[in-house]
């Protein structure tokens, strides 16, 4: 089987920069050890070898479609893969103990599907959107709601859905209309469309669970009237069969990529019969939701750095077998052409794949585990991963987007004219990771969010709080010799984004739409600034280890490639965060043309 997920880069990150073992000191994870930890990750690697992987391009082919009838056709294999995925935990594994979970870290769990991301993407969105409506219920619903619904779903046979979109109503959630009528004890009648709904409809489970937003009638306009309803296809009834609800599938979305993952249009009330629970208070359900977009927009930059993970590594695979011409001081047309990996400009390509989707994982492990503090520990720990958290959620989810469709767009490129055919699996993860810069939010909106919210937010704090850490990176990467120059010149990096926050400042409060109007260049600033910082930080990690001559765990060639990659980012990709601030910081006012003539 060719590789699609490296193990060894899991386990430095796990083992030797994020630390996982530290975790375990808290009292929420002292029930865990690392070798049974490392069992799960190999466990989750083998089950994504057996269940998953081998399907991944058939599932493709033989696509989810609508029958026309309200039903949704999907893949045989599917319900294999959700319910191994289930019976191993990896749909309740991040849950309490007393939810029925297994307590694990996010960590930890964020690994596995890491791994199951790389193996087929649209197979296992349906797991991960089922873990996260259920800690939705978790979170903010009842007891009695969670009894009924949440162990069904953690056993992989009732799909959990997301159901936030509305036709007019994408980026902008304030503007949704699906109505909500009481009708008594929690209950309510509900009115509306969904669309976009991921999983909202196919043959692996028998029922499905949309936790939904509508807005009750006559509940204030905008974000503050939305609440949050649990709205089944069929609900439970006391002799434990299922009675349909008034939710019908009006449609399956034909897509570019992700062809395995049901994108469903779903009708509630059509027959004024669609009945919805509330969960917690009513006019909150923005703020609930946010526990599960704020979840989903760290995996689904992590789906994208895994899926990048695999196109990189197939196309390496291509590049040690595929031979084409010589190198250029090769002056014998004689001599037997060599692989194209001895060229330098596929040696470039292969070192900037590498250097985001390892980049891009480090990471999302910082993510994850910034999570995990936030729920493990007290105090001003707490305090400080929730405030990091908060601003490098926006980060995480649209650089490893934003990169994730470059570097497989290299990979295509490694391969030549083959890459673009179907012959070959590079062109599936390009068309797959397209819709990563899209759902849980675009970078467009990532970025308003950034630069909008997360800057300012608690008075500069959580921007105070990333720099303290990457100031700690740099201080050790400084007393180490080989380290040193790279330490500076992330130094000079943090100095400059200080910079072009003060340039900005002057537009605030009075102008706040030129303010925003290149909030995605400086997310592309942050963001390439940041995974610098991961790079530096794992190169540090590496150094140690070499120094120590560690290598029980890991080759040295391996600590040497990581310490190769890093200087690749720096000299290849950080120099974009100077031409960003250089954009930033021009007086000149390009996309503020409200008469729209130009176009
Ligand atoms: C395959 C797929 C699966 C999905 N799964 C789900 C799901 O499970 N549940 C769910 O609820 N939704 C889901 N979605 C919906 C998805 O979250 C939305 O498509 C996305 O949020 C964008 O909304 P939109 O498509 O209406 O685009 P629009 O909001 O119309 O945006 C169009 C463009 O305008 C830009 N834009 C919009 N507003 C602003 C602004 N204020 N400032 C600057 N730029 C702006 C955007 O960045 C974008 O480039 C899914 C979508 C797809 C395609």
């Amino acid at each position: 089987m060719p590789a699609y997920t490296k193990l060894d880069h899991q386990r430095f990150l796990l083992e030797e920069v994020h630390l996982l073992r530290d975790l375990f000191t808290f009292d929420r994870f002292k029930h865990l050890n690392w070798d049974e930890s490392w069992m799960m990750v190999e466990a989750a690697k083998q089950l994504a070898d057996r269940d998953m992987y081998p399907h991944y391009r058939e599932m493709d082919t033989s696509n989810v479609h609508y029958d026309g009838h309200g039903h949704v056709k999907t893949h045989p294999q599917l319900k294999t893969i959700i319910r191994n995925g289930a019976e191993q935990g990896w749909i309740s594994g991040s849950a309490k103990l007393e939810h029925g979970g297994m307590q694990l870290p996010i960590m930890l769990f964020n690994t596995a599907h890491h791994t199951f991301h790389s193996a087929n993407n649209g197979a296992v969105g349906y797991m991960g959107l089922t873990a996260g409506s259920a800690a939705l219920i978790n979170s903010f619903g009842s007891k009695e709601q969670h009894d009924l619904f949440v162990p069904k779903m953690y056993a992989g046979q009732w799909q959990g859905t997301m159901a936030l979109t509305e036709p007019q109503a994408g980026s902008s959630l304030s503007d949704i209309t699906t109505t909500a009528y009481p009708i008594g004890d929690g209950y309510y009648n509900i009115k509306g469309q969904k669309i976009f709904i991921s999983g909202g409809q196919h043959e692996a489970c028998e029922n499905f669970i949309h936790l939904t937003l509508a807005r009750i009638e006559g509940a204030p306009a905008g974000t503050k009237g939305i609440s949050l309803f649990i709205i089944p296809k069929y609900w439970p009834v006391a002799d434990r069969s299922l009675q349909p609800n008034d939710v019908f599938c009006a449609g399956d979305f034909q897509k570019l990529g992700q062809r395995a993952y049901a994108t469903t249009h779903l009708v509630f009330g059509d027959n004024h019969a669609c009945k919805g629970w509330l969960v917690g208070e009513p006019n909150k359900g923005l703020s609930y939701m946010f526990q599960m977009m704020n979840e989903a927009r760290i995996s689904v930059g992590m789906g994208a750095a895994a899926i990048a993970q695999a196109a990189y590594l197939a196309s390496l695979e291509y590049a040690q077998e595929r031979t084409q011409g010589r190198v250029p001081s090769e002056k014998d047309p004689l001599k037997a052409p060599t692989p194209i990996i001895n060229h330098a400009d596929v040696q470039r390509m292969l070192l900037t794949q590498k250097a985001i989707v390892e980049g891009g994982l480090a990471l999302t492990m910082e993510c994850n585990r910034q999570f995990d503090l936030e729920h493990a520990a007290s105090g001003d720990e707490k305090q400080d991963a929730w405030l990091l958290l908060e601003i490098l959620t926006p980060i995480v989810k649209a650089w490893c987007s934003e990169q994730a469709n470059r570097s497989a767009s290299l990979a295509i490129q490694v391969y030549g004219g083959y890459g673009y055919t179907m012959d070959f699996p590079a062109q599936q993860y390009y068309r797959d990771l397209k819709i990563f810069t899209l759902y849980e939010g675009t970078t467009g909106i990532q970025s308003l969010d950034l630069l909008g919210r997360k800057v300012s937010m608690e008075k500069g704090k959580a921007l105070q709080v990333l720099s303290a850490h990457i100031m700690k990176t740099i201080q050790q990467a400084s007393d180490d010799d080989v380290l040193n120059t790279y330490a500076t010149q992330l130094y000079d990096e943090v100095q400059r984004i200080g910079k072009v926050l003060q340039h900005l400042q002057q537009f605030v409060p009075g102008d706040v739409d030129r303010y925003l109007s290149d909030a995605t260049v400086f997310m592309d600033m942050m963001g390439t600034t940041v995974v610098a910082w991961q790079w530096l930080k794992q190169a540090v990690a590496a150094r140690a280890s070499i120094q120590q001559g560690n290598f029980a765990q890991q080759t040295k060639n391996f600590y040497e490639g990581i310490i190769h990659t890093m200087k690749f980012f720096f000299r290849y990709e950080l120099p974009h965060a100077e031409a960003c601030s250089r954009t930033l910081m021009n007086p000149e006012y390009l996309t503020n043309l409200k008469d729209n003539k130009l176009f």
